[in-house]
């Protein structure tokens, strides 16, 4: 049986990326701490701040949500808009497959327009996505390119995304 790499427990969480397995708790402060850690170093937020935070009903948005929740202990003051535009002060449910697939096609067009905007789930990819929320289903494509890359390479989005993180 496979147990919790942190606690020990039964673990119900095996990832492709890492050979490490986690209980739901575990794998929740994970998440958690990656995308704080993610927060503090690409995105100063001021909690003396109001941000808009482009909530679409997706289970993406609820994530973000929810995470922001548990890092800022409600907080942070949000202003829901669906249609937010992109800007320095608005809260978008990307995850890293829409993050990396934007900053892919960025870096074979620079004339793209720059991404903006706080994204907290940057860093959480559609595998986590599907072990945080079980019972939601959900879809998103990234681009062919990078979907093909990890068919031969798992940990393909991180790689890339820190080598677009340079680069773009
Ligand atoms: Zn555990």
């Amino acid at each position: 049986m496979l147990l919790c790499a942190v606690c020990g427990r039964p673990a119900t969480i095996s990832l492709s990326y890492t050979s490490r397995s986690y209980c739901d708790e575990h794998f929740w402060r994970l998440i958690e701490r990656r995308v704080r850690k993610d927060l503090r170093i690409h995105a100063a937020i001021d909690i003396m701040k109001e941000y808009r935070f482009r909530d679409d009903g997706s289970p993406l948005a609820d994530l973000a949500r929810t995470f922001l929740e548990r890092i800022f202990g409600g907080r942070l003051a949000l202003v829901v808009d669906p249609e937010a535009a992109p800007g320095p002060d608005v809260i978008l449910p990307v995850c890293l497959e829409e993050e990396a697939s934007a900053r892919f096609l960025r870096f074979l067009d620079p004339s793209l327009p720059e991404l903006s905007g706080i994204r907290p789930l940057r860093t959480v990819s559609m595998e986590d996505v599907r072990h945080l929320l079980p019972r939601v289903a959900l879809r998103v494509s990234a681009h062919p390119l990078l979907e093909g890359l990890r068919a031969v390479e798992p940990t393909v989005f991180f790689g890339v995304m820190s080598v677009l993180e340079k680069e773009t």
